[in-house]
């Protein structure tokens, strides 16, 4: 290790586990007693777009299963490296609304902060995986810029830190942005969007809630989680947490071919989510992004899915179906 010792005793723990995801395929498959023929193609589509799983959430994948529906969220495939048509690097075309990079202002009311372009996890259906994120975060110098932005519009009241991961910045860089969007007169919201309380719940430590209980603006945060199974202990502990810091819970969903794609899944997923304390928001029929094809489930199934959930759940567990379509002024809702 080159690490000194110093700085290596200066990280939070979830900075450590950050730190040691596993990125090598031949790594995951040996943790998970895969057989190697799985490797060479998981390679070449690493090449693409690289592996990253964090222990936390390596432990909830079962060993021995390549169809585990954790596993396939992570797993580079070969299909990922076949073109597809309609299937394009920017399906949402982000590269053309942003006022200053960094800073998505799609929608009314809201602006979107991409704060790092760095993950926990490498989702391979992730419609930002060809984004150009060195060059369009608004860390560093893009930071003034964005946060003036913000100041000069009156008509954003709600600020969403997004990515990437913006729970993958540390404390202080997190509590000084937040101190800062505060202090703008007409903003009273603060949303971050995270899969980092799922997939590495040790994030939300008592470093993290010191600075966000006390904010003096409302906050959400919209979790992502796909599967029941992704929810475990310590997933619950650290929403419990949250919610009594004053955040209030949502959950986005991806519908996920091999993955969720059935209602008996998205049920569990929902009466799970409730069970710590969070409500359902957006189930997303997958953007079309080049090299998640496999992913992809028609719109006739999610509404079918859909209606199935409304059957069988009261109407605060169903999440809303949604697709993003360039131009629209919101999410598109389907049925
Ligand atoms: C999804 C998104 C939002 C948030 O939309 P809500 O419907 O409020 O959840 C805001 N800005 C951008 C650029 C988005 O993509
Ligand atoms: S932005 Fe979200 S969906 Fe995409 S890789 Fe990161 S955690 Fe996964």
């Amino acid at each position: 290790m080159s690490i000194p010792a110093a700085a290596a005793s200066a990280q939070a723990p979830w900075q450590r586990l950050l730190a040691q995801a596993i990125c090598d395929p031949a790594q995951l498959l040996r943790a998970l007693s895969l057989p190697d023929h799985l490797l060479p193609a998981a390679r070449r589509a690493a090449a693409l777009f690289p592996l990253r799983v964090p222990a936390p959430y390596l432990a909830r994948i079962a060993a021995g299963d390549a169809a585990d529906p954790l596993l396939r969220q992570v797993l580079p495939l070969d299909v990922e490296c076949e073109p597809q048509p309609g299937f394009s690097a920017d399906p949402l075309a982000e590269a053309a609304t942003q006022p200053v990079p960094g800073l998505l202002k799609k929608y009314h009311g809201r602006a979107l902060l991409i704060a790092t372009g760095a993950c926990a996890i490498h989702c391979r259906y992730c419609f930002r995986r060809h984004f150009p994120y060195a060059d369009a975060h608004a860390g560093g110098s893009r930071l003034e810029p964005a946060l003036a932005a913000i100041a000069a519009d009156a008509s954003i009241g709600e600020v969403i830190l997004s990515g990437g991961d913006p729970l993958t910045l540390g404390d202080l860089r997190l509590a000084a942005l937040a101190q800062r969007l505060a202090a703008i007169p007409h903003i009273h919201t603060l949303r971050i969007h995270s899969r980092l309380p799922v997939v590495l719940p040790q994030r939300v430590d008592a470093a993290l809630l010191r600075w966000l209980a006390p904010l003096s603006l409302r906050k959400v945060l919209v979790l992502h989680t796909n599967h029941p199974a992704e929810i475990d202990a310590d997933v619950a502990a650290a929403l419990a947490g949250l919610t009594h810091s004053g955040v209030t819970l949502l959950n986005q969903a991806v519908l996920l071919r091999g993955v969720n794609d059935n209602a008996d899944t998205l049920i569990a997923l929902s009466e799970r989510l409730h069970g710590i304390g969070v409500l359902p928001y957006y189930l997303h029929l997958l953007d079309r992004v080049q090299g998640a094809a496999h992913f992809d489930v028609p719109q006739a199934s999610g509404e079918a899915l859909i209606n199935a959930m409304r059957a069988r759940l009261p109407g605060y567990l169903v999440p809303r179906l949604v697709r993003e379509i360039p131009g629209a002024s919101g999410k598109t809702l389907i049925a």
